[in-house]
């Protein structure tokens, strides 16, 4: 094994999302933003598609172009771009991929990119039904659909979303409220002759609870890595796909009272060894993980001792006989009493999303399955 890798089983992503179907009669979109969650964009893509989803998602166009440019050719949305971004948005319409349109200067953008590249835009109008993120906001919506309804031919409605502010609690009132708006949201682009073939507003976690937010598709990102989107909830199948473990840099006994890491803000209570695992802050690795960090070595559990550096962190591991071959796994499936990210979020406080986006460029993703 490597200094440190995050290994990542394209299997459990493939199964993953082969649960997800199973859960439901919409299409799958996997969403693959942030580098796959960190899981690397084009396996984790790929993977995706394997496992039997039919749509790719990303939040910025460049995610989108670099799936286009190594030859996945499923159909892409992408939806979160600002002004600086029309020459992307060109590109974009030119190869096809789909761009998530929420305001009249956006559609403009996307009239203008259909007139240069003499294709039209395929759009997706995303309507804001309570999370007051990106979206249309209702009173602003029939406007923008009656303008999208005179550039048919410029542009392709091929969608309208909307994305939930509480699915992860479900039963939340806020839930059945956002699929009302969502009902009378396409009431309304359906009145002004607008009928987008794909409507879509499930995330993971409404994917695995709220079949009635299905509609066409669902837009599940998280629980195709593995990760449980309401953990209250149980893992609903799902198999974790990241590892994330390392070699040990240093072992080395040292006697009791001595201050560890910086600041001290751990002291051996007697004699005892310290291992070095050699990731840190800047590996993503939460400086709030100093002091309560879950890790294993050689199968045993312990806990980061003192504070998390940039590259590095130690670990007491008292009087078990550890030496610099063997190997530290911060978290992984759990299948063999590692830790999982899970409980890497629950230590620092943080969602699991946070632990295995963060895990940095350093860190090479390693694939199997
Ligand atoms: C990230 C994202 C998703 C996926 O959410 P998960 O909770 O990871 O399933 C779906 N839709 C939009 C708009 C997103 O930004």
């Amino acid at each position: 094994m490597l200094r440190a890798e995050a290994v990542v089983d394209l299997a459990a992503i493939r199964g993953n999302v082969a649960t997800l179907k199973a859960a439901t009669t919409a299409q799958v979109l996997a969403v693959v933003k942030a580098d796959g969650y960190g899981h690397g964009l084009l396996p984790s893509a790929r993977a995706a598609l394997a496992g039997g989803a039919t749509w790719l998602g990303t939040a910025i166009i460049d995610e989108a172009l670099a799936l286009r440019a190594a030859g996945v050719d499923a159909p892409i949305l992408s939806w979160l771009w600002t002004p600086a971004d029309a020459d992307k948005v060109q590109d974009a319409v030119a190869q096809g991929i789909d761009i998530s349109v929420s305001s009249r200067w956006q559609l403009d953008v996307a009239c203008r990119a259909s007139a240069s590249v003499d294709r039209p835009a395929r759009i997706h109008l995303k309507i804001d039904t309570g999370l007051s993120r990106n979206g249309c906001t209702v009173a602003d919506w029939p406007e923008l659909v009656a303008a999208a309804a005179k550039e048919v031919g410029a542009i392709e409605v091929v969608g309208a979303w909307s994305h939930f502010a509480y699915a992860d609690e479900p039963g939340h009132p806020t839930i059945a409220r956002q699929i009302e708006a969502f009902h009378a949201a396409l009431d309304v682009a359906d009145r002004a002759g607008v009928h987008p073939p794909l409507r879509h507003l499930a995330n993971s976690a409404a994917t695995l609870t709220r079949p009635e937010a299905h509609f066409d598709l669902v837009r599940p990102g998280i629980a195709i890595y593995g990760l449980s989107p309401v953990p209250q909830q149980g893992d609903f199948g799902l198999i974790p796909a990241m590892t994330l473990r390392s070699g040990l840099a240093s072992v080395k006994r040292v006697p009791a009272g001595e201050g560890v890491s910086y600041g001290h803000n751990y002291t051996t209570r007697a004699e005892t060894t310290l291992a070095l695992v050699p990731l840190g802050y800047a590996d993503g690795i939460p400086r709030r993980a100093t002091n309560v960090g879950p890790i294993a070595i050689n199968g045993t559990r312990f806990t980061i001792s003192g504070r998390v550096c940039m590259d590095q962190f130690v670990v007491d591991v008292g009087d078990l006989p550890v030496t610099v071959d063997d190997t530290a796994v911060l978290f992984g499936s759990g299948r063999d009493g590692e830790p999982r990210a899970q409980d890497w979020a629950d230590a620092v406080g943080t969602i699991h999303y946070e632990i295995v986006t963060r895990v940095g460029p350093r860190v090479p993703r390693v694939y199997v399955g």
